[in-house]
């Protein structure tokens, strides 16, 4: 079967363009957990088209291979995670993560894995990146588009289309980790599969329902990425 190719107009670059700037302009707290009707609340009937006929684009086609999760509402019961803070080498020594989410049970499983491990070895991990909703994956995956100049094949490899992250799924939502002293940091040679945090967690995080999503030469073709875990799996008593 041939398969018709994802044709975006002059006219819908221009589109793309006004409809960044107001989302942009619009901004807001709760930004990485905003739901599609906000978004669409902020644009005009051509904007919601575009985006509405983004949302069709299969990335597959693209070279990407990972799985599709579908589009979930925004859960109601995140958790509002501030002021974590890690070290630096800089006059003032931390830095400090914005606020982050998660759904309140990966948060409780979190904070208990987290316990064990100080309990262990004396460390704790920190939340990166948590929850964000499909919305703002959206926004991200334009924003991308707008930035490699529609090339469509380049933004699906730098950025998951809505629907294909594991940071968007409510039930199993992916946690990207990061130490107490900044490790994973891209301007940085320490690297987080060298910490004892992660020696921990490949044994220890299934029994808090953790899993490591894309392990070295992982079948979906992503990246290593030993900061990556998933929550989901079956878990007793917690
Ligand atoms: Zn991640």
């Amino acid at each position: 079967m041939k398969i018709k190719p994802f044709t975006i107009s002059e006219n819908e670059k221009e589109l793309v363009k006004s409809l960044l700037q107001k989302i942009t302009e619009t901004k807001r707290d709760r930004f990485s957990v905003v739901n599609l009707e906000t978004i669409y609340g902020f644009l005009n009937k051509k904007e919601i088209a575009f985006l509405k006929k983004l949302l069709t684009l299969n990335p597959h086609e693209y070279g990407f291979k990972g799985e599709f999760f579908g589009i979930d509402d925004v859960p109601k019961d995140l958790v509002e995670i501030e002021g974590q803070k890690y070290e630096v080498d800089t006059e003032e020594g931390f830095a400090e993560i914005g606020v982050r989410y998660l759904p309140k049970k990966v948060y409780k499983a979190y904070t208990k894995m987290n316990d064990a491990m100080f309990n262990d070895i004396g460390k704790k991990l920190l939340i990166a990146s948590g929850y964000r909703s499909s919305a703002y994956q959206l926004f991200l995956f334009v924003w991308y588009l707008n930035m490699y100049e529609f090339d469509i094949e380049q933004t699906v490899k730098r950025v998951a289309m809505p629907g294909y992250s594991e940071h968007c799924v409510s039930d199993n939502v992916a946690i990207d980790f990061i130490t107490t002293n900044g490790i994973p940091n891209e301007n940085d040679e320490r690297r987080f599969e060298d910490t004892k945090e992660y020696e921990w967690l490949l044994k220890n995080a299934d029994k808090f329902g953790f899993k490591e999503s894309y392990p070295k030469d992982n079948e979906f073709g992503i990246n290593y990425e030993p900061w990556h875990w998933k929550y989901g799996i079956m878990v007793k008593n917690l």
